[in-house]
């Protein structure tokens, strides 16, 4: 059996309990190293042994899942945040079907949602944005045309951009021809959740600047939209007195 498990954004007591659970029980852990706590393979039995997949190519992750499955052995397959978020899972659990190798999936807590714990912020304000957009600046990966950043930024909405801090100045270029004001807010969080956890908001204008200021390249998601300024929000109807929900009725009279 192969679990892929989301690792987390940082913080070694940010994983589910299931995540820790099979991160203890396993025979095997295949973890991505270059985001991944290490720290989190403290939790892991004295037998295990680990596997970094930074050095390893697809086929090599591959050949080690086979042969532990073959022996019986459990593997967990650590991927930083949660994998569902790029983190190349498809194409593993493809090649496991094909090889009929049984495998599970264990969410956890995206770096985006911990980007949001580090600001205090809520990404979906009242009058303000009820979307979050997450995209890529193009890299290695190709970004389909259809999702240019300029044409999401036309929406004027929340987003937040995963692998794209060592291209802020193109991407500030990019927001702002696709619609956004240059003074809409903007923040740069770098290894949420870790120790050495750094953000700073700034401006769309100011990202590259903000970011060569501090030295920060990778490991890092820039967080865009109004949702970061403080105030200028409706208050939620969920919660409001004078609106009746399926569970509470609402307050009459002045
Ligand atoms: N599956 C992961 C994302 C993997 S892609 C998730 O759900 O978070 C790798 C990118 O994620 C990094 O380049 C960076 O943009 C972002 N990232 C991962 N961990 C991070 C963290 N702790 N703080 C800020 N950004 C992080």
């Amino acid at each position: 059996m192969v679990n892929f498990v989301g690792a987390g954004p940082g913080a070694k007591d940010l994983v589910t309990i299931r995540a820790y659970k099979l991160i203890a029980s396993a025979g095997i852990i295949i973890y991505a190293g270059s985001l991944v706590n290490p720290e989190l393979l403290g939790y892991a039995n004295k037998n295990c042994q680990f596997y970094n997949s930074a050095e390893m190519t697809l086929e090599e992750i591959i050949d080690v899942m086979s042969d532990a499955s073959s022996k019986g052995i459990e593997v967990v397959r650590l991927h930083t945040g949660d994998p569902c978020i790029y983190g190349a899972i498809r194409e593993q659990m493809d090649r496991l079907d094909s090889l009929g190798i049984p495998y599970a999936y264990c969410p956890g807590v995206s770096s985006f949602c911990g980007a949001a714990a580090s600001l205090n912020i809520e990404y979906t304000l009242p009058g303000i944005s009820q979307s979050i957009i997450i995209t890529r600046m193009e890299g290695r990966t190709p970004v389909p045309e259809k999702e240019s950043i300029e044409s999401f930024a036309a929406h004027n909405s929340t987003m937040v951009l995963f692998l794209s801090t060592g291209m802020a100045g193109e991407l500030s270029h990019k927001l702002v021809s696709g619609g956004y004001a240059g003074d809409t807010p903007a923040a740069i969080v770098y290894k949420s959740t870790w120790e050495d956890e750094e953000k700073y908001v700034c401006t769309i204008e100011t990202l590259e600047e903000t970011a060569k200021k501090h030295n920060i390249t990778r490991t890092a998601l820039i967080i865009i939209g109004d949702v970061l300024m403080q105030g200028g929000y409706k208050r939620s109807e969920l919660y409001n007195p004078y609106f009746t929900t399926g569970y509470r009725e609402a307050l009459t009279g002045d």
